[in-house]
């Protein structure tokens, strides 16, 4: 029998939640309210698992970042500037607020997406009560 509310890998990548359950929050605040952007609690709130591996571990989740937003905004400015012909000026300043806008989003999924990539998904965890404390954690 499965968990109605157990997500998928990507909805739990693009929900950003914990890899091993995907029910806890990855982050404590919604990423538009602009509070508390860079916060992460130290474990999951349902599973307990660390959502920090190591010291430094978020480091590679720079590069995804990086990655992710360079793409992005090639993107972005080829539909700006070859689709609907805006200037170069035009383009850059709606690229400027659009990135300014999506920032956190951008910080926060690489982040998300990091940890998906070394948190592989027990079922297991996703069964427990929140406040139970699984044996092997
Ligand atoms: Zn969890």
């Amino acid at each position: 029998m499965s968990d109605k509310k157990t997500k998928g890998l990507w909805a739990s990548i693009l929900g950003m939640k914990c890899p091993r359950c995907r029910l806890g929050d990855l982050f404590e605040t919604p990423t538009f309210s602009f509070q508390k952007s860079f916060e992460m609690p130290s474990r999951c709130p349902h599973c307990r698992q660390k959502y920090v591996l190591e010291p430094g571990f978020y480091y590679g989740a720079m590069f995804i970042s990086y990655i992710l937003s360079g793409w992005f905004c090639l993107g972005l400015i080829g539909l700006f500037m070859l689709v609907l012909g805006w200037s170069v000026w035009t383009s850059f300043g709606v690229l400027l607020i659009i990135c300014a806008i999506l920032f956190v989003w951008f910080f926060r999924i690489s982040r998300s997406l990091y940890i998906h990539i070394w948190v592989k998904y027990n079922p297991k965890y996703s069964k427990i009560n929140e406040g139970d404390s699984p044996k092997d954690s």
